[in-house]
């Protein structure tokens, strides 16, 4: 079987550049560590990628990636110049394709036109919430039918994919309300999601809102517990969730840059365990004392560490109610197995499985 290239981005910043005005929970220039004011010269531009591509290996597809600001909202003379450039690289066949992120309002038939000579290939959309009042307190200057109706545009041209981004936990956002913008964003179909639970950045209008007591940021359980509803209805409709929590760069890190909020560096490693533990506990009213004296539980070796849980908790727990049961329980690594999935067999009984998307 041919395995499927790894995608790696070569990333360029343009941190706020061609946004209308600033969304409260948004401080670009302090994650990426680059000034707003500073706009890419042709000769960075080719710095940056060839420094970049020196560490891409023939097993990965790579994409000239523009995030950080609204690509389409940049002056068209700079678009130009960024597209151009990344087009000669898409040309030699060094990378595969460019992608860009950008906001719904910046999105029309006449600026797709412009793009897709470029050999742009992925299109990241920040939506954010599909709920309106969210995206109101957010005062991210759209509505939820923007969103919509940028998808239907950009459905339009099926060489280009297409990428949602989702921040749960913004000011009026609820879980209810992050459940239905998610059963929202499935309708629409995107290739990938990206969720990045609502972070109280320094220098934003949401540090000022945090700080006059008039917003609260989610806890880390409470993110944890929100994605852990958000992504099996994701996974059900196929749709791929690429990265959960921001990326722990060293600017992010550093201090003063992420003020309150749920920021984890490996989010994503604590949803997984929290899903494996619901699934765990499932499998537990499952196994009833008649079904023999042990218990073979199988995973993909990957799935190990979030299995087991935070300090082996998920494990224990389950270890110690099967005891009580007078159970022994055998774990088996199988890589043949696909990932997020439990399979169990008790004595002479029919494998038995549940999964992520069963939750
Ligand atoms: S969230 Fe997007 S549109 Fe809003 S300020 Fe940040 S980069 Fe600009």
């Amino acid at each position: 079987m041919r395995r499927m290239k790894q995608h790696v981005n070569i990333a360029l910043f343009v941190p706020h550049q061609g946004c209308p005005k600033d969304c409260v929970f948004c401080n670009q220039s302090r994650i990426t560590g680059q000034k707003r004011e500073n706009r890419l010269t042709e000769e960075a531009v080719r710095q940056s990628i060839e420094q970049q591509l020196s560490t891409v290996s023939t097993e990965q597809n790579a994409e000239i990636a523009f995030f950080g600001g609204s690509f389409t909202g940049l002056p068209r003379s700079y678009q130009t110049m960024l597209l151009t450039i990344a087009k000669e690289y898409v040309d030699r066949g060094l990378v595969h394709g460019i992608r860009l992120s950008t906001r719904p309002d910046y999105i029309a038939p006449h600026i797709m036109e412009y793009l897709l000579p470029y050999g742009v290939t992925t299109i990241e959309l920040g939506c954010q919430s599909l709920d309106d009042e969210v995206l109101a307190l957010s005062k991210r200057g759209h509505t939820a039918a923007q969103v919509a109706k940028a998808v239907d545009i950009i459905r339009r041209y099926p060489s280009i994919r297409l990428g949602l981004q989702i921040l749960p936990g913004l000011p009026g956002d609820t879980l209810a309300k992050s459940v239905r913008t998610v059963e929202e964003i499935i309708k629409l179909k995107p290739d990938f999601v990206r969720i990045y639970p609502a972070l109280v950045i320094a220098g934003t209008e949401l540090e000022w809102l945090y700080l006059t007591r008039q917003y609260e940021p989610l806890s880390l359980e409470e993110a944890v517990q929100w994605t852990a509803e958000m992504w099996p209805p994701l996974l059900r409709a196929g749709i791929p969730v690429i990265r959960m929590g921001l990326h722990s760069s060293d600017d992010l890190r550093s201090e003063g840059t992420v003020l309150a909020g749920p920021f984890h560096p490996s989010f994503r490693q604590l949803v997984e365990e929290e899903l494996f533990f619901r699934l765990l506990k499932r499998m537990m009213e499952r196994i009833v004392p008649d079904m023999g004296p042990s218990v073979e539980v199988t995973v993909h070796p990957a799935d190990e560490t979030a299995l087991r849980g935070r300090k082996g908790r998920n494990w224990r727990t389950f270890v110690s109610c099967l005891k009580k049961k007078e159970k022994q329980v055998v774990l088996v690594l199988d890589r043949n197995r696909p990932r997020w999935q439990i399979s169990w067999r008790t004595g002479g009984n029919h494998e038995q499985r549940l999964s992520f998307c069963e939750l």
